[in-house]
């Protein structure tokens, strides 16, 4: 329930709208393409980060059928003028919907739309959903604003309201000038910012709010579960600090979420099934990129836990998250 993609050919962004770093394909004769940032290089990419057909076959190697497929977090372009942002959310958006519906039976979609705007966010999201989409991924926070800022709230409304998921994914990392060696944004930053938009949502009565939003962080919650504990004790002990906007213990939402199961430790998997039960942990890839588990849920297939655990992990959790049917897929 968390792999990435992105279409072949896209328009330069940059150029079109004449500012920004929006992000630019430029393909290679071995089938890679380089992801540029504005003229300056970002990242290579593989070919099996955009063709379907590819992507399926790599998935049955696993005896995966089914991806939900959402955009890569780069393109969120949050920081975009909310015009530009639209249409750029909406061409991503429509290249998933034409991948859904070709090929009903292994792509779910999830859209992303321009949270910097609350109303082209609501506006898009409707849209997205009225051509196919389940769900959305939104970063864990909107150009450095929390996801417990108010003016989030409506979107968050409208998602309870047409029953679309939520995928809470990190991006615009916190520290990420000030620790760019050894990857750290990506191996410390990435799960502090899922548990800062965790207690955001939770300590901001997001989630009090609206018992029937169904979200789901990414990496397992990030450092949101392994930390709980601490997270409570600050609650209880600085509750002047920490319980200021909703008077409800962090703990009493943890089951009530979902998350992934990308941790690439049984152990530190087992706490996670420990705290939020099988029916809320789903089996996430992080595919086609190398910190995601490639050889997807072979860890927890070869494991000891029972085989209802798996099978909800590997199957129940996500239909239940995106409130979809099993016959649908058979
Ligand atoms: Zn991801």
């Amino acid at each position: 329930m968390h792999t990435h993609i992105i279409p072949k050919i896209m328009p330069n962004w940059t150029e079109k709208f004449g500012y920004g770093k929006f992000i630019n394909l430029v393909h290679n004769d071995d089938r890679s393409a380089d992801m540029m940032q504005g003229g300056q290089f970002f990242r290579r990419i593989q070919e099996n980060c955009w063709n379907d057909e590819l992507r399926i076959g790599e998935y049955e190697q696993f005896n995966t059928q089914v991806q939900v497929v959402c955009t890569i977090p780069v393109m969120f372009s949050y920081w975009a003028r909310t015009e530009d942002c639209v249409e750029l959310s909406r061409f991503l958006n429509d290249h998933i919907a034409d991948l859904v519906a070709k090929y009903p039976k292994n792509y779910i979609g999830l859209a992303t739309i321009p949270m910097q705007d609350t109303d082209a966010a609501i506006k898009e999201l409707e849209r997205a959903k009225a051509t196919g989409h389940v769900g959305i991924q939104i970063g864990s926070n909107i150009n450095d604003e929390n996801l417990s800022e108010e003016r989030f709230f409506p979107i968050f409304e409208a998602c309870e309201r047409l029953g679309m998921a939520v995928m809470v994914h990190p991006w615009q990392m916190m520290g990420f000038d000030s620790m760019k060696k050894y990857w750290l944004p990506w191996l410390v930053g990435m799960p502090a910012e899922t548990s800062r938009a965790a207690c955001s949502m939770i300590f901001g009565g997001v989630l009090e709010r609206l018992p029937n939003l169904r979200v789901c962080f990414s990496h397992a919650g990030g450092s949101f579960l392994p930390t709980l504990g601490r997270i409570e004790h600050g609650f209880n002990c600085r509750p002047d600090l920490v319980a200021i906007d909703n008077p409800v213990n962090p703990r009493t939402y943890v089951g009530k979420f979902w998350v992934d199961c990308i941790t690439h430790d049984i152990d530190a998997l087992k706490y996670i099934l420990k705290l939020q039960g099988s029916k809320r942990v789903c089996l996430g890839s992080d595919y086609p990129f190398p910190l995601g588990d490639l050889e997807i849920g072979k860890f927890i297939e070869k494991s000891d836990l029972p085989k209802e655990t798996i099978e909800d992990i590997f199957s129940h959790s996500t239909l239940e998250w995106l409130d979809l049917k099993k016959e649908s897929f058979i």
